[in-house]
């Protein structure tokens, strides 16, 4: 018993010792110590058995614990809140500098802070949606021509219907959504008054005019006696605030299954006298769409078309921005170069 103590001795100070520990495992005296137990008389045979696999655990647990030191490689600590990588040699500090919002975001917080200041409430708009808002709940019903101008992406997911989810070609998907949200403004005397300026998509061949990815702010409008020239009225004074001038604007008929009568709206070129490039020489730019809400728009979001009227109308914020900084190309919005970004 006394040489099974001083080989535990041993065999732990070679483990301690070892870079390959598990060969002391493998170490003949331990081989040799088993090959004994057969040979001992009977009476002594459980206790030296014993006493030579509590040796054996002994030395596993040693060699498992230098294993485990072995694979273990020291660090030094990182400090995950520096602002540079520690651990690199050069550069010591990254290049930083100021970042800012992209111009479209800017904008698009001016055209909702003028629309708040008029009386509107802004919501966002989604990125994928169903069908019903897409189309149908805008008087679109399925199989209507007019649904392929609004020609966009969709998922091979499907709605509760079976129809693919749609990327929102404009922001009015949300018109029936904000016409329930504050329907109950009009029981309270008070219009409905809502602005959604957020992303839109098309299938679009892309040139310096035309983006798969672009931004609209989308209006409605409901109250008692609402007319056009209310709309009219309200669209000329945003612009104006927008572009700080005073501006001219005209309506032409135009068609839209969402509403009735249905406008395109023009504003005289605020940047021209005699015409110029951002108005192709014809000193008018036709900017957005606009109508009397349709009264079967009205209906599905459960508000009575006779009691109650209402305007809406749908404005592409990119030329907006692209007008007043005089930018050629709508793709430098999505393009993300800094050296166009740094400019706002
Ligand atoms: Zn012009």
């Amino acid at each position: 018993m006394e040489s099974i103590d001083t080989l535990q001795e041993q065999l732990l100070a070679r483990v301690a010792a070892s870079d390959n520990p598990t060969e002391v495992i493998k170490a003949p005296e331990l081989a040799q110590l088993y090959a004994q137990i057969p040979t001992l008389p009977a009476e002594e045979r459980g206790a030296f058995g014993k006493a030579v696999n509590e040796l054996k655990q002994v030395i596993a647990a040693a060699v498992e614990t230098r294993s485990e030191q072995l694979n273990t490689v020291e660090l030094a600590p990182i400090d995950v809140t520096a602002p540079f990588d520690v651990n690199s040699a050069a550069p010591a500090l990254m290049p930083a500098r100021d970042g800012t919002l992209h111009p479209l975001t800017q904008e698009m917080e001016v055209v909702s802070d003028i629309f708040n200041r008029m009386g509107f409430v802004t919501e966002e708009s989604r990125e994928i949606d169903d069908q019903y808002h897409m189309f149908e709940s805008l008087n679109f019903p399925k199989g209507h021509p007019a649904r392929d101008d609004w020609d966009t992406f969709m998922t091979v997911e499907t709605d509760g219907d079976g129809d693919p989810l749609i990327a929102p070609a404009h922001t009015s998907t949300m018109q029936n959504r904000a016409l329930k949200k504050y329907k109950a403004n009009l029981d309270e005397g008070r219009p409905i008054a809502v602005v959604v300026p957020d992303r839109t998509f098309r299938n679009e061949d892309l040139d310096a005019r035309h983006e798969h990815t672009f931004y609209q702010v989308e209006g409605v409008y409901v109250n008692k006696g609402v007319h056009a020239g209310m709309l009219v009225a309200t669209l000329q004074k945003f612009l104006e605030e927008y572009y700080g001038r005073k501006l001219t604007v005209r309506v032409n008929p135009f068609y839209f299954p969402f509403t009735e009568p249905s406008f395109e709206f023009a504003l005289e070129c605020p940047f021209c006298d005699d015409g110029c490039n951002v108005c192709s020489q014809s000193k008018w730019i036709e900017l957005l769409g606009c109508g009397m809400i349709h009264p079967n728009v009205l209906k599905a979001a459960g508000i009575d078309s006779n009691e109650y009227s209402g305007f809406a109308f749908g404005c592409g914020i990119d030329r907006l921005v692209m007008m007043k900084h005089n930018i050629e190309d709508v793709r430098h919005f999505e393009a993300g170069k800094l050296n166009f970004l740094r400019q706002f």
